[in-house]
């Protein structure tokens, strides 16, 4: 009977870890990212994707190095 107490208070547990974790998570998912619009093609990508050249944003290297030879 004790084994079974015990499991259950492990599980839980668990149960509350897992979800403080997603809710943490959750919480930093509504965080509006800088959208930039690639040089080349147009595309918007968010700011930490982008790709900088010559003070220009694009959206993969292959159009930053198309408009920068
Ligand atoms: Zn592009």
């Amino acid at each position: 009977m004790k084994f079974i107490f015990l499991l259950t208070a492990i599980l839980l547990i668990w149960w509350i870890l897992k979800t403080l974790n997603r809710s943490r998570l959750a919480d930093r998912k509504p965080r509006i990212r800088n959208m930039l619009p690639c040089a080349h093609c147009g595309l918007h990508i968010p700011e930490d994707e982008a790709i900088m050249r010559h003070g220009k944003s694009y959206c993969c290297r292959k159009h930053a190095e198309k408009d920068n030879p």
